[in-house]
């Protein structure tokens, strides 16, 4: 019966308007089924931009880590062992043509302009008395890598504890040719030793030394963590020694160098 009355209701239409789709304007576009899926829409927008401006603004737990920087300090992930080594810094080894003999034998060598200094430094000292004694100068990698791992051996010393006392091959000051290990003439026993700080030798390089561009590489407590040596001694009484030593505490400071003491 529906059916027929359908039909029929669709008779009634002139045939010329049957295939006249319904536009948009007319009367069935305030059907109140289409306000409620209106809505819904634009509920669900603004839903959906509340949401992105949420996770722009507030930093979830995820985004917390990668976007902004804890105020904690980053970790450290180097072992001990690691750190302490590079206390030391690296030198490069002198040409052999710059070095100059200090000892007779020939078997002390300094870069010139500190083998002079040093010779007169020595002359000086010897006319009030005191013997200035070369221990070591100019050292090659090769007899560094002897000092650091044969003497580590037979002492059986773990590689934290030997760089305290030595710098391992390519980090030792002796290799510039600008470094010097002074001892007593009068007190050999206290050579290398922390005791030469009671010498004589020693008393007159602290008062002395400075004139002719020597200083203590390894004072008390120096910031790279290396055992306090008396007895060693650099020239910085040029641009170049002076590039070579503070250009390299300075490249050191820059690459996240921390004070590291040993305890
Ligand atoms: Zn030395």
């Amino acid at each position: 019966m529906k059916d027929k009355q359908k039909q029929r209701s669709l008779e009634d239409i002139p045939e010329a308007l049957r295939d006249i789709p319904i536009s948009p304007s007319s009367p069935s576009s305030f059907n109140p089924q289409w306000i409620m899926v209106g809505l819904a829409g634009v509920i669900m927008v603004m839903l959906a931009i509340f949401g992105i401006m949420r996770l722009v603004s507030s930093p979830s737990a995820t985004n917390t880590a990668s976007v902004e920087p804890s105020p904690s300090p980053p970790p450290t992930p180097e072992p001990e062992t690691v750190e302490n080594i590079l206390g030391h810094l690296p030198y490069e080894e002198a040409d052999p043509s710059q070095l100059k003999a200090i000892t007779n034998d020939g078997r002390i060598k300094l870069r010139t302009k500190a083998a002079n200094n040093f010779l007169q430094m020595q002359r000086d000292a010897r006319a009030s008395g005191i013997i200035l004694t070369p221990i070591s100068g100019f050292r090659t990698v090769k007899e560094q890598e002897y000092l650091f791992f044969e003497i580590k051996r037979q002492r059986n010393q773990d590689t934290r504890k030997r760089a305290e006392v030595s710098a391992p091959p390519n980090y030792s000051e002796h290799h510039t040719g600008y470094a010097i290990d002074i001892g007593d003439g009068r007190v050999p026993a206290t050579n290398l030793s922390e005791k030469f700080e009671q010498t004589p030798a020693f008393r007159w390089l602290e008062n002395n030394a400075a004139k002719y561009s020597f200083e203590l590489s390894f004072p008390p407590n120096n910031p790279q963590g290396i055992s306090y040596e008396p007895w060693h001694w650099r020239y910085v009484g040029d641009a170049d020694s002076l590039k070579t030593f503070y250009e390299a505490q300075q490249l050191e400071n820059r690459s996240s160098f921390e004070e590291n003491t040993v305890n």
